[in-house]
């Protein structure tokens, strides 16, 4: 490869002319640093060429074994091949069932950085490994939780806390405790569409309150659970408490916080939360059905400190 070989004979005139020179050595080491600033360089350079030639030409996306190849040599990767049937998209040749084995065999000596370098992640992968890892790299970003509105915003905690208190409102609150009240004029009315977000803020953390109303099966419920901004291993490490009731009843829930990195509908549809009939949640309210009057009280508490 071209690139290769420019990036071999650097290396070799400067062990050259230090050889040749002694007065270079005095320098050598603000020329070895130079040197390998170069080095940097041209490995920079020839992995994003690498990487683009180790690119589908058809889809855009990274291939992975097995790569394929028409006999005039235009790659393909094997979903593209199994979609255009016989013909190579490039010429239109039979494609065959060659394989690229060189382009294989490059690829099996790539490392690669994990795409989510940028936000903070150091790691370097070979490259049949570098996939995998990005998708459970825990740099990756996050998406929204807010789960009233079909949102695609995407990004790390900070972004996201500043997005929902920007871009839809969330009630923000300080605090390991909360004491909250829902109240719905019509509560017989309940629709997927019923649904709360309130965003806590304690141990330096953050953690959104959802409160929903849903049909379970043929019983209409509200629901209410907690979940983590951040990953499921730190969200193991916090507790919760909801606490909700009215004319002498209550109903008491304790849970783990469930990371954000499950989706809402997941959670709700694993019943991990508070489940409040609605003829329960009316009883609470004062029994009369006109209103719904639900006072959700709650603590957070971090398992590994006493409290
Ligand atoms: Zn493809
Ligand atoms: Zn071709
Ligand atoms: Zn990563
Ligand atoms: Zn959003």
């Amino acid at each position: 490869m071209a690139l290769g070989g420019g990036y071999c004979r650097e290396i070799e005139s400067h062990s050259k002319s230090v050889k040749n020179d002694p007065t270079l050595i005095k320098g050598d080491s603000f020329t070895a640093k130079s040197v390998s600033r170069l080095t940097e360089k041209y490995a920079m350079q020839s992995a994003s060429n690498l990487k683009e030639l180790l690119q589908c030409p058809i889809c855009k996306i990274s291939m992975y074994l097995p790569i394929y190849q028409c006999p005039n040599g235009h790659t393909i990767c094997s979903d593209c091949r199994t979609r255009v049937k016989s013909r190579c998209p490039t010429c239109r040749f039979e494609l065959g069932d060659i394989r690229c084995l060189a382009l294989e065999k490059v690829a099996e000596s790539l490392e690669l950085p994990c795409r989510y370098q940028s936000l903070g992640c150091d790691d370097i992968f070979p490259y049949y490994n570098k996939h995998k890892h990005e998708q459970h790299c825990r740099f990756r970003p996050y998406n929204c939780p807010y789960a009233g509105s079909e949102c695609s915003a995407v990004g790390d905690i900070a972004t996201l806390v500043e997005h929902l208190k920007g871009d839809h409102h969330v009630d923000m609150h300080d605090g390991c405790t909360f004491n909250h009240r829902y109240v719905k004029s019509d509560p017989t009315e309940v629709e997927n569409a019923t649904w709360m977000l309130t965003v806590f803020n304690c141990f330096g953390r953050q953690f959104c309150l959802h409160f929903e109303a849903f049909q379970l099966g043929m019983s209409p419920v509200y629901m209410t659970f907690l979940q983590f901004m951040g990953e499921d291993i730190e969200a193991r490490r916090f507790g919760y408490s909801l606490e909700v009731g009215g004319c002498g009843r209550k109903l008491v829930w304790q849970g783990i916080p469930r990371t954000i990195r499950d989706n809402h509908r997941k959670v709700r549809d694993s019943l991990d939360g508070l489940i409040i009939p609605r003829n329960l949640a009316l009883l609470f309210s004062g029994g009369n059905d006109q209103e719904l009057k639900l006072r959700v009280t709650g603590r957070i508490w971090n398992q590994h400190s006493a409290n």
